[in-house]
């Protein structure tokens, strides 16, 4: 469906970033693709945005990709892993759809109650025989807990590597998501923080692996010959590149203003009996991307009813994530019992973000949802 034009309350609100930079700039970028006839095949915009990414983020390599989905299948392929990879079920469908893309079989885990996040705990429970990975998403761009993972890893033999699609610019200390897994992926998608339209990359610091990705994501033999399983083409254009550098350009601007668009909900929502607002106020620098709540059994209607409350009004909450992708095919196939995940499917509620809100316009969320019931 499209959005309808702009008109007074009755427009309607989406969760999604779209954080757009202005049209003079990422022109400015396609006149240059347009002159120079380089459209892909690792153009320069290519090159320069993985140069400034890498850099942003502190690692030794940022490899472009078509996407985050796409980004973490070749990946996983390009890493050699094959057998089982613990995956939380409380995630976007991406990151356990690309595990079984590259041949992988799923193992659901459990995540923390407070922090939505996997830990040692969570992982340790579902642990078994031939399991090659631990694949953790460092849920609405909070830090998994990656010291007691990445101790856990080395006990059993597997790869860690993180889902960082939400994590842009995330860190807590000297610890800065995109360095923290054997590899991690971002998501460049329009409703990501970092908009490049379409669009993604892998991180990390391992060479060799690095070599084996950019052989990976490419038909043609051109800057490796590295020896991979398998290769597939998974570059990422010129005009992705283009969107991502101006973006990048914005995105401390983005940041900022997600930021207070955050601090506003929090100061309304956090005193609403039954609400609970999901707070990265622990010492951590988030990209606020996303406003996250959990409807308890305190407040008097439940979720669902409560998201269509919003949505009756033009306010289009989305249950993030709903249901758990252990529930969904295929993996339903196996019965899995994930008692906090279940809870967190029927509790938790995305709220409008990003760009296209005014601080109005979280005034009339947070009326809607204080008049709920
Ligand atoms: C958006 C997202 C992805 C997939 O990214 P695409 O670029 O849309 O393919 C993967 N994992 C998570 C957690 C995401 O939110």
């Amino acid at each position: 469906m499209k959005p309808s034009e702009p008109a007074g309350d009755e427009r309607p609100l989406y969760v999604g970033q779209l954080n757009t930079p202005e049209w003079s700039e990422i022109r400015a970028e396609f006149d240059g693709i347009f002159d120079r006839r380089f459209y892909t095949n690792h153009g320069p915009l290519v090159a320069a945005f993985e140069r400034e990414l890498a850099e942003r983020l502190g690692v030794r390599h940022a490899i472009g990709m078509t996407n985050g989905t796409v980004a973490l299948m070749v990946a996983a392929k390009a890493a050699g892993l094959a057998g089982k990879v613990v995956v939380p079920a409380f995630t976007f469908p991406a990151t356990v759809q690309a595990m079984t893309f590259a041949g992988l079989t799923p193992v659901f885990c459990d995540v923390d109650p407070e922090t939505h996040n996997i830990d040692a705990a969570t992982v340790e429970a579902a642990m078994e025989a031939g399991v090659a990975a631990i694949a953790g998403v460092h849920l609405w761009g909070r830090l998994c807990p990656v010291d007691e993972l990445r101790k856990l890893a080395d006990r059993e033999g597997a790869m860690l590597l993180f889902d960082a699609a939400h994590a842009f610019d995330c860190s807590v200390g000297d610890r800065v998501a995109g360095g923290l897994g054997v590899f991690e992926i971002f998501s460049f998608h329009a409703t990501k923080v970092l908009n490049c339209a379409e669009g993604g990359c892998v991180t990390t610091n391992d060479d060799a692996l690095a070599d084996a990705i950019r052989t990976a994501r490419n038909f043609h033999e051109q800057q490796t010959f590295t020896s991979v399983p398998l290769r597939i083409n998974a570059k990422m254009s010129e005009a992705q590149a283009a969107m991502g550098l101006v973006s990048l350009r914005n995105i401390d601007r983005w940041k900022a203003a997600n930021g207070n668009r955050y601090g506003r909900y929090r100061d309304r929502l956090s005193t609403i009996d039954g609400i609970r607002f999901i707070d990265h106020a622990d010492g951590m620098e988030s990209n606020h991307q996303y406003v996250v709540i959990e409807v308890d059994s305190g407040f008097p209607i439940d979720r669902t009813e409560l998201m269509r409350h919003l949505q009756d009004h033009g306010v289009i909450a989305r249950r993030y994530f709903y249901p758990g992708m252990h529930k969904a095919t295929p993996y339903n196939a196996t019965s899995w019992s994930l008692p906090v995940t279940d809870g967190l499917c029927e509790r938790v509620l995305q709220l409008p973000s990003g760009d296209m809100i005014s601080d109005e316009d979280i005034d009339r969320v947070c009326a809607l949802i204080e008049s709920a019931g």
